[in-house]
């Protein structure tokens, strides 16, 4: 397919469910670049220039990937940026409605801008930035599920963190 993608999110932190999307998306896309939302209404756990840096850590260097942050309506972001796809991850059915909901809001506002979806790898079907903050926490091993630099920084914010998953 080539050309560029953009692959907005929250990433709150970065999963190795986004990690996977950002993989697969590299073998259909010449470049992804990857963007957090910036949205002050929103509570999160990290901060913008946290889950920057932790993105821009577990990608390392990769001239494919830019990592950058946005704003506002997400369409203007994308034309600004003259990029005419977005690449977004799909897991179960409860992705699906807000997922689809998103794509036909977007496209309403910007006919020339897709949405290109890749179905989560199986290993990450359960895999979200919610459920690993939840789990850490309480003081569950959220390892193998963040890559190195974000189980660091949540054993940070969360010493009680146990060492060992099950999986
Ligand atoms: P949002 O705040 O918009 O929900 P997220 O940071 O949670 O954004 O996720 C960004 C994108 O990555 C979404 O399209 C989401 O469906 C996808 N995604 C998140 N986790 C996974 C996963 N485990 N497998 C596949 N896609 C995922």
């Amino acid at each position: 397919m080539g050309g560029v993608a953009v692959y907005p999110g929250s990433f709150d932190p970065i999963t190795n469910g986004h990690m996977d999307i950002i993989e697969r998306g590299l073998g259909v896309f010449d470049k992804i670049i990857v963007t957090v939302g910036i949205n002050p209404n929103k509570k999160t756990l990290f901060s913008v220039e946290e889950r920057i840096s932790m993105i821009r850590e577990a990608i390392g260097k990769n001239p494919r990937v830019e990592v950058d942050s946005f704003s506002g309506l997400l369409i203007n972001y994308v034309e600004k940026s003259g990029v005419h796809c977005l690449l977004r991850g799909l897991r179960a059915m409860s992705d699906f409605e807000y997922e689809f909901q998103m794509a036909l809001m977007n496209r309403r506002l910007n006919r020339n801008i897709e949405t290109v979806f890749l179905m989560t790898g199986a290993r990450w079907f359960f895999c979200n930035s919610g459920i690993v903050k939840e789990a850490a926490a309480l003081g569950g091993s959220v390892e193998g599920m963040v890559p190195g630099v974000v189980l660091k920084k949540l054993k940070q914010k969360f010493p009680g963190m146990v060492k060992k998953s099950g999986i």
